[in-house]
C-alpha cells in the first residue's frame, strides 16, 4: 500500500495548497521593469541564505525552479506578475534545503519498513503494531520487526507464536530481540522455514520448545538462522516501498539532498529509474559501493556523469573502507585501545589495495570517499590519497581535471573525502587541509559516543576525536551528515549536536569537549553549502543566491535565534525542491507526536 505512489500525489496536493496560499495574499499590480515575471515569490520571510556574501534576505523570486532574485522586497517585487504565486511567510525563517553528506538511503527505507518495537511494554502492544503493519501489506509478505525485550514486560517470559498468529495470521512474522540474540516467529514463519518438532537445535543455538518438543516461537542465537534463511530477498515492490518510505521521511525532516554512501548496483538502477521517471524527490549524490564487483568492473561507465539521471541522481565517487568502528573496537589505532591493551583494531582494506583503488577512482574524475574512524585508519587514508596524487601527477595530472561543468571546490579538481574522520592524530589534522581532503563528519556520532569514547582512546587521543572545530580552524573543508539510519535522519538533531555537543537532555552541562563546538552559521553551512561543495555542487545547491536551485525550507522557529537547547525540536513546515513544494506539515493545532 505504501508503494512508490506515495510522494507524487502528495506533491500535487501541496502544489495546489501553495497556489491557494498565494492567491490569499492578494496580488499587487504588476511592477515589472523589463524582467520576466517569476513563477513564485517568497515574501515577508527571514531568509538565512548560507551565502556568506549576503547572509540575510527578506524575499526571493523563483522561475523554472531557479532563484532569479533574492534580497529586500524592492528587489524581488519587480518579478511579480499576474501569474506569480506569492507566499507570504509572515516573518517565518527560511533556510536552504539541508543536505546530509553521509547516509544510507535504502537502509533508512528498510529501517522504516521494519516494525519498531523499542520501548514496547508487553505482548499486547507488540501485537497491535504487527496488526497495523499487516493491514498495509499483501498476504504472504514477511513482516519484520526489531527491538522487543521481555525484561520490559510485566510477565518477563519469552513470548510464543500465538500472540503473533492472532495479530497477523496471513503473514510470516519475524521479530528480533533488542540485542539481536533471539528472534520471535509466528506459525506462518515457522512453516515457511520448515520447523517441526524434529528440527534439531543447531550448534550454538537453541529452539525454545514446549513439553512435547514443539517450537513455541523463540529462536536463540544460531537458531535464528533457521528462520532467517527462509526470508526472501526483497523484490522490486519491496525495494520501491523502501525508497518511497525513505524519501518521504527525508523531505519531512528538511533534507533536500543526500550523499548516499556505498550505493549498490541494484540501488543505482532503482535511483536512476526513479530519477528518470521524475519520482525521485531528494537529490541523491551517490558514492558507489567499492566492494560491489558488479559496479567496480564497470567503474569507467560512471566517469564524467555518464550514468547520471537528470539533476536528482548523480554518481560522484566511490566509497571505500580503511578500518572498522570505534564502538566494537574495530577502528584501527596507532597504539592499542586504552580499554583493551592487546588490541589496536583492524584494517578492512590493505593500504596497498586502498591506494590502488584511490588512484583508479581519481583517474576517472570520481571522488574517493574513504571510511576511516581510528587514527591509524585516517593516516592510511591520507597516505593513500597523497601517494595516489603523486602517481596521478606523473601520469599527466588526469586526477585533478574536473570532468563535469560543476564548479569545483575552492582549490580545484576532484576533492577526495574521508568519511567520519573520527579519531585523528593531532599532527594529521593539518594534512587534511594541506592535501585538500574533505572531512565528512557526523555531529550526532559525537553525542552518541561521548559516554564511552574516551574509555576507548584515553585522555590524550580524545583531543583529536570528533574534533570538527580543530579541523575547521586548520582550514580543513568540512561536510556534515548523520550516517542515517545509524543515527536519526533529522538534520536538526545534527545542527543541535554540532552547536551544543550535548544530548537532547542537555547532558553534559556546557557540552562535551565544548571547545569543539561550531557557531550556528558554521553548523548551517556544514549541512548546506559545505555539504554541496563536498559533492561538487557548489552554487547549484546549498545556498540561496541568484542562479541556485530553489531548494529551501520554511521552519517553525528561527534556528539562529532560538535558545540552543531547542534547535533539535525545529519543525519543518514546508520543504521545497526546484521551486516545488514536496512536503508540507499538517496545519498547527492538531496533536503533534513528539
Ligand atoms: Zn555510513
Amino acid at each position: 500500500m505504501v508503494g512508490d505512489q506515495t510522494i507524487a500525489p502528495a506533491i500535487g496536493r501541496m502544489a495546489v495548497t501553495l497556489a491557494a496560499a498565494g492567491s490569499a495574499v492578494g496580488l499587487a499590480a504588476p511592477s515589472l521593469a523589463g524582467q520576466e515575471p517569476a513563477d513564485l515569490i517568497i515574501a515577508n520571510a527571514l531568509i538565512h541564505t548560507a551565502d556568506p556574501g549576503a547572509p540575510l534576505a527578506e524575499a526571493m523570486a523563483v522561475s523554472d525552479g531557479v532563484i532569479v532574485a533574492i534580497g529586500d522586497v524592492g528587489e524581488v517585487d519587480r518579478y511579480r506578475g499576474p501569474g506569480t504565486t506569492v507566499l507570504d511567510l509572515e516573518g517565518r525563517a527560511v533556510v536552504p534545503g539541508l543536505i546530509d553528506a553521509h547516509a544510507h538511503v535504502m537502509n533508512l527505507g528498510l529501517f522504516l519498513r521494519t516494525v519498531d518495537l523499542i520501548g514496547t511494554r508487553g505482548i499486547e502492544e507488540i501485537a497491535a503494531r504487527v496488526r497495523e503493519a499487516a493491514a498495509g501489506r499483501p498476504a504472504g509478505e514477511w513482516i519484520m520487526g526489531r527491538g522487543w525485550d521481555q525484561n520490559d514486560w510485566a510477565v518477563q517470559e519469552f513470548p510464543t507464536s500465538a500472540t503473533l498468529d492472532s495479530a497477523a495470521s496471513d503473514h510470516p512474522v519475524w521479530l528480533t530481540r533488542v540485542d539481536g540474540h533471539a528472534g520471535w516467529a509466528n506459525r506462518r514463519a515457522m512453516e515457511a522455514a520448515g520447523i517441526t518438532a524434529a528440527t534439531p537445535d543447531p550448534e550454538g543455538g537453541r529452539i525454545v520448545r514446549d513439553e512435547a518438543g514443539n517450537a513455541t516461537g523463540v529462536f536463540i542465537d544460531n537458531a535464528e538462522g533457521l528462520v532467517e534463511a527462509s526470508i526472501p530477498l526483497p523484490g522490486p515492490e519491496e525495494l520501491a516501498a523502501r525508497l518511497a518510505a525513505a524519501q518521504e521521511r527525508m523531505v519531512s525532516v528538511g533534507l533536500t539532498g543526500v550523499h548516499d554512501m556505498g550505493t549498490e548496483a541494484a540501488e543505482v538502477e532503482l535511483f536512476r529509474q526513479w530519477a528518470a521517471a521524475g519520482r525521485l524527490v531528494p537529490r541523491i549524490a551517490s558514492y558507489l559501493d567499492g566492494s560491489d564487483t558488479t559496479l567496480m568492473v564497470a567503474l569507467e561507465s560512471f566517469a564524467g556523469g555518464a550514468a547520471d539521471a537528470g539533476d536528482r541522481f548523480r554518481v560522484r565517487g566511490v566509497k571505500f573502507y580503511a578500518d572498522g568502528a570505534l564502538g566494537s573496537r574495530g577502528a584501527a589505532l596507532l597504539a592499542p585501545y586504552t580499554d583493551d591493551p592487546g588490541n589496536d583494531g583492524l584494517l578492512v582494506t590493505s593500504p596497498d589495495t586502498l591506494q590502488a583503488e584511490v588512484v583508479r577512482t581519481l583517474g576517472l574524475g570520481l571522488q574517493p570517499a574513504i571510511h576511516a574512524i581510528g587514527d591509524r585508519g585516517n593516516r592510511i587514508a591520507l597516505d593513500a590519497i597523497a601517494a595516489a596524487r603523486e602517481t596521478a601527477a606523473t601520469n599527466g595530472a588526469r586526477a585533478v581535471a574536473a570532468t563535469s561543468a560543476d564548479a569545483p571546490a575552492d582549490r580545484g579538481g576532484v576533492v577526495p573525502r574521508i568519511e567520519h574522520a573520527q579519531v585523528v592524530a593531532l599532527e594529521d589534522i593539518a594534512r587534511f587541509a594541506e592535501q585538500n581532503v574533505i572531512a565528512s563528519m557526523q555531529p550526532t556520532h559525537a553525542t552518541s559516543d561521548m559516554y564511552w569514547a574516551e574509555d576507548r582512546v584515553g585522555p590524550e587521543r580524545i583531543r583529536g576525536a570528533y574534533a570538527w572545530r580543530k579541523m575547521l580552524d586548520a582550514g580543513v573543508p568540512l561536510a556534515c551528515g548523520s550516517d542515517f539510519p545509524v543515527e536519526n535522519p533529522n538534520p536538526f538533531h545534527g545542527l543541535y549536536a554540532a552547536v551544543t555537543r550535548q544530548d537532547q537532555e542537555g547532558w553534559p552541562a556546557g557540552g562535551w569537549r565544548p571547545e569543539e563546538r561550531l557557531a550556528r552559521e558554521e553548523a548551517l553551512a556544514c549541512f548546506t553549502r559545505w555539504a554541496a561543495d563536498a559533492a561538487g555542487m557548489r552554487g547549484e545547491v546549498g545556498t540561496l543566491a541568484v542562479g541556485a536551485r530553489a531548494d529551501f525550507l520554511v521552519l517553525d522557529q528561527d534556528i539562529m535565534e532560538v535558545p540552543a537547547d531547542s534547535i533539535w525540536r525545529t519543525r519543518v513546515l514546508r520543504t521545497v525542491i526546484d521551486g516545488e513544494t514536496v512536503y508540507e506539515a499538517e496545519p498547527a493545532g492538531g496533536s503533534e507526536p513528539e
